[in-house]
């Protein structure tokens, strides 16, 4: 008689589903973080990626994949060279994985400022005590990038779109400072996405993203990705294997859905984000309106060269920040006195948010970082514009009037 296998044997040995004989339209999300293998030689040859396949699930996993080559493809649309790209846990996991893979102890890193304020605690506080040397600096003039750079400047960082000034970098005008000093230029492009600037094709080795934001674009997940040409982003993988920071396969199936919307989504915020900033630069209680679309703002110019359009005109990105007359107080007043818009973190979802940045980034943001105590910023979101404006609105006229 055939004897049969215990409760628990079965419990945890039941049959393996059948491949589906169609392929699903929806992608899968592949949960599993082990694999396994028909023998030991095959099990070897795949953990030592000798063949292609999957190993473990903190190495590879196929819907992590899939998120990272879709990135790649939207980032890498006319990009002179292939483009390929890794996905993270976060977009602080992807800056800190991009800097360990290409800094070492006695190199040199140029940042601007300002600078995310984790990005910079990064370099100040755990890359410095490995060694790492950094400068910050302005990027509005390149010559100051040009005076910083030394013999050992290994990476020029930059951020495309830098929160919450609104700054645009050059990108093509340091991609030539970079390639004379032999260094790699890295561009956070979080606040841009694709849809707005492709740094790659601007002479940018390897560009970063907090997934978290407009990528996902929902708020309900977290995650980071860089892309870049290959045999750079084989290093960046090796490290990411060593250190961690590997995104889960549900957060990976979430971001990659957003992405499917992420044009519809961003075309759509930047045009709201250009009405609103236009509106609200009109109050009489708001001294001034950080946001590239407004002819005012110092990095207007060079957005309507670097930055895509479309039928809605240029697309200058999503988040626009208004400083209040009157200081601290002024800029905590007209957060809270929002009521449509909630006080909330993070950027790039489908709900417009605002926050008192010094509420919150106060002393990470690095000396010299041109964020003024009042600065509240907007990332705006899918509303309709004159909603928005109607709710700022009363709420600047609400501000109290020694604050004008
Ligand atoms: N880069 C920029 C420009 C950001 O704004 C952020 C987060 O706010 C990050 C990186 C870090 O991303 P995450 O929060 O996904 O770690």
């Amino acid at each position: 008689m055939r004897r049969r296998k215990g409760e628990n044997t079965r419990s945890v040995h039941l049959p393996a589903p059948e491949p589906p004989p169609q392929d699903p339209l929806g992608p899968p999300v592949w949960r599993s973080s082990a694999w396994h293998f028909g023998d030991s030689a095959e099990y070897a040859e795949a953990f030592d990626d000798k063949s292609p396949g999957y190993a473990y699930g903190l190495a590879d996993n196929p819907t992590t994949a899939s998120f990272a080559s879709a990135v790649a493809s939207l980032e890498g649309a006319a990009a002179p060279e292939d483009v390929a790209g890794q996905a993270f846990a976060s977009g602080m996991a992807a800056v800190n994985a991009v800097l360990m893979t290409f800094l070492r102890a006695g190199a040199h890193i140029v940042a601007p400022t300002p600078l995310y304020g984790g990005t910079h605690s990064l370099i100040t506080n755990v890359l410095a005590r490995f060694g790492v040397g950094a400068d910050f600096v302005g990027y509005g003039e390149l010559s100051r990038v040009r005076a910083a750079i030394k013999p050992n400047t290994k990476i020029i960082y930059a951020e495309t779109l830098s929160n919450p000034t609104m700054a645009v970098s050059d990108i093509r005008g340091l991609y030539r400072i970079a390639r004379a000093a032999g260094a790699l230029l890295v561009v956070d492009s979080t606040f841009a996405t694709p849809i707005v600037c492709r740094p790659l094709e601007h002479g940018a080795d390897l560009v970063i993203h907090s997934a978290t934001k407009y990528l996902g674009g929902h708020d309900d997940c977290a995650g980071g990705v860089a892309v870049g040409r290959p045999d750079l982003i084989a290093q960046l993988r090796e490290v990411r294997i060593d250190t961690g920071g590997t995104l889960s396969p549900d957060d990976a199936f979430l971001l990659r859905r957003g992405l499917e919307t992420l044009t519809l989504r961003v075309r759509r915020m930047c045009s709201t984000a250009m009405v609103f900033a236009a509106a609200v630069a009109k109050h009489p209680a708001v001294r001034r309106v950080d946001y590239p679309g407004l002819p005012g703002h110092p990095g207007h110019q060079l957005a309507r060269h670097l930055f895509d359009s479309g039928p809605e005109g240029t697309r200058y990105g999503a988040c626009v920040t208004i400083t209040p007359r009157g200081g601290y107080d002024a800029g905590v007043a007209l957060a809270d006195a929002l009521k449509l818009v909630p006080i909330a973190t993070s950027a790039g979802g489908t709900r417009t948010k605002a926050a008192h940045v010094a509420s919150a980034a106060h002393g990470r943001l690095g000396e010299g970082s041109g964020v003024d105590a009042a600065a509240v910023r907007f990332s705006i979101g899918l509303e309709d514009a004159e909603d928005l404006i109607m709710d700022v609105t009363k709420a600047l006229d609400s501000l109290p009037p020694s604050g004008r």
